[in-house]
């Protein structure tokens, strides 16, 4: 069973993040806002949005923002704080901006939505061990998944970043060398076996 470096932790999310870690951040975090001080109305924060149309980052209206990956979040806009709540900074509305969240995770680190899961998967048997494959981009310009080895199974997939939401559900996913160009048919890939990490 796969663990996480850090924790031991076993529960992984859809972008394979180690959910404990996750967790414990954001405790973390709750326990530093108690220590600033400070509070903010729910009515405080409806005004200033009101008085906030567009996003103060990229300058985008709150509905041009793509929608935030994880569904779990209804809105664009997120309540940052202006001198950060690791820096001491208070949760009063005049240490507070909304920023959308792409502008928000961007200081810190890349947007979730640019993030990209790559898969790949290390050949343990035969003439190529050792060698990495990687998703296999057919001539048609999709990635295959499927349930079974029988061609009438194979889904296509326009999306590489959808991939790993596929392998999640129990799908295997054909991927070949991206080293070798032609003379190796890409294989199906077992779930199980396939490794993902963030490019
Ligand atoms: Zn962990
Ligand atoms: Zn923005």
């Amino acid at each position: 069973m796969r663990t996480c470096t850090k924790c031991g932790g076993i529960r992984f999310n859809l972008l394979d993040r180690c959910m404990d870690c996750r967790n414990a951040r954001a405790r973390t975090r709750l326990e530093r806002m108690k220590v600033n001080g400070g509070t903010h109305s729910a009515m405080e924060w409806k005004s200033l949005l009101a008085k906030t149309p567009r996003c103060p980052g990229c300058d985008r209206p709150w509905n041009d923002v793509p929608p935030r990956p994880d569904g779990r979040y209804k809105h664009t806009w997120t309540k940052d704080h202006i001198i950060p709540v690791i820096k001491g900074g208070s949760d009063q509305i005049g240490n507070l901006r909304p920023l959308c969240y792409s502008c928000n995770f961007k200081r810190h680190t890349k947007p979730l939505a640019e993030r990209m899961i790559k898969l790949s998967y290390v050949v343990k048997r035969g003439q190529s061990v050792g060698a990495v494959l990687a998703s296999h981009l057919h001539e048609d310009g999709n990635f295959i998944v499927s349930l079974t080895r029988f061609e009438k199974d194979y889904i296509r997939v326009r999306n590489e970043s959808e991939l790993p939401t596929w392998v999640e559900k129990g799908y295997s996913v054909r991927m070949s060398n991206p080293k070798v160009k032609s003379h190796r048919s890409p294989s199906l890939i077992s779930p199980a076996s396939i490794v993902r990490a963030e490019a």
